[in-house]
């Protein structure tokens, strides 16, 4: 396409207001460019933090979305990776400065020039925001575009692309696995991946949730216990108990009661968006259990995450909503009411155009 192109979208315009259709262009493909048929995009927290608002840095309009599966329909000349016709998906990242050393290093999520996020980050070549995958098609560079594995189903694989992989990577990053305990806290979207995607990895998984309903599904999903953070008694005793936390909560919260449940030395690691957390007693560090982060996961990783949900036939729960129903989508996200992550069917959206 040595033209722009014209793709149809749902962008969110005011914190206040529901989401709405709008027309959207995409770029003319440069030479080493990816255009691509959306099939399915995933609904992250991360999407209706900015359509929202949470972080007081949203630009309007905007178009969120970066849980994105689809088809290649054309390549620029230079494209080497893809062809017409190839299965392939788009996460958190559509470009990094490639000369930095965490670039070199496979970590572009922390590129030091900054990472282009696929909605709301800024093209590195003509300076336009960028739209993510709430639309029919999406222009990608390249490098930034993964081959989803033949055994994976589109619409279950598109999650993998942000919830899959901000799970995944801590993982890895604390190398868990046979004897590893592992706690999860808050099971939504990234809390089920990582309790499914640790338990492949062969660890011994609890679910720490305010949510009793949700223990039947721990269990499903391969937990070995749960543990109900709003139970004092059985929080206290559980001390000393886990060697790797995951921490999904997406509000503010206290991580005092997390950190205890923590073996000395063990990672709690947060992955919410929250801006400020309370503060916190400087005795609690004492004690030696380490508070960290992390963020998504670079292309080479995100890669082999692909490559261990296809062998170890690790898919998210999904349910499949229409273009149309995103807002109330939304309002049940915002309730934890989703099991376990709502993916949108894109060529659907497409065919109504
Ligand atoms: P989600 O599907 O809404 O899941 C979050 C879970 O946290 C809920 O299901 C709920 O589980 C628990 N929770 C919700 N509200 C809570 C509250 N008020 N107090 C305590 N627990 C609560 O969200 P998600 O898509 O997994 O995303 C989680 C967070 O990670 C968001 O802030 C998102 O922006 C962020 N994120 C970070 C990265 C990264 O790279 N670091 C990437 C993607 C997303 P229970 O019902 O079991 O308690
Ligand atoms: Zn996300």
């Amino acid at each position: 396409m040595t033209t722009p192109s014209d793709a149809i979208a749902y962008a969110a315009v005011a914190a206040d207001q529901p989401l709405q259709q709008q027309a959207l262009t995409r770029r003319a493909l440069r030479d080493d460019d990816v255009l691509i048929d959306i099939e399915y995009c995933g609904v992250c927290h991360s999407d209706l933090h900015t359509a929202r608002n949470d972080w007081g840095r949203t630009v309007y309009p905007i178009v969120p979305g970066h849980e994105i599966t689809g088809i290649v329909r054309e390549v620029g000349p230079a494209v080497t990776r893809h062809a017409a016709g190839d299965r392939v998906a788009v996460g958190c990242i559509v470009d990094s400065c490639k000369a930095c050393k965490y670039c070199d290093e496979q970590l572009e999520q922390y590129c030091l020039d900054g990472m282009t996020g696929t909605y709301g980050g800024v093209d590195r070549h003509d300076g336009t925001v960028t739209a993510g995958g709430y639309a029919d098609r999406i222009v990608v560079r390249d490098e930034f575009v993964l081959r989803v594995p033949d055994s994976l189903d589109m619409a279950a694989a598109a999650p993998l692309l942000c919830a899959g992989i901000t799970s995944y990577s801590p993982l890895r990053t604390w190398k868990v696995g046979p004897g590893s305990r592992v706690g999860v806290v808050g099971l939504g979207g990234i809390g089920h991946l990582g309790v499914k995607l640790a338990v492949a990895m062969g660890a011994e998984v609890t679910v720490i949730t305010r949510s009793d309903s949700k223990a039947e599904d721990a269990a499903r999903l391969g937990a070995a216990d749960v543990l109900s953070s709003n139970d004092r008694e059985s929080m206290r005793a559980s001390r000393d108990r886990f060697d790797f936390i995951l921490d999904t909560v997406p509000v503010r919260h206290k991580i005092t009661p997390y950190l205890s449940l923590l073996r000395v030395d063990g990672p709690l690691v947060i992955v919410g968006m929250i801006e400020q957390m309370p503060e916190m007693h400087s005795g609690h560090f004492i004690n030696r259990r380490i508070v960290t982060g992390s963020g998504i996961g670079g292309i080479a990783q995100t890669r082999e995450m692909l490559d261990f949900c296809a062998s170890h036939d690790v898919t998210p729960d999904i349910e499949r909503i229409e273009m149309h129903e995103i807002n109330a989508a939304y309002d049940r996200l915002a309730r934890s009411d989703v099991r376990y992550r709502f993916v949108i069917d894109i060529g659907r959206f497409r065919e109504a155009r």
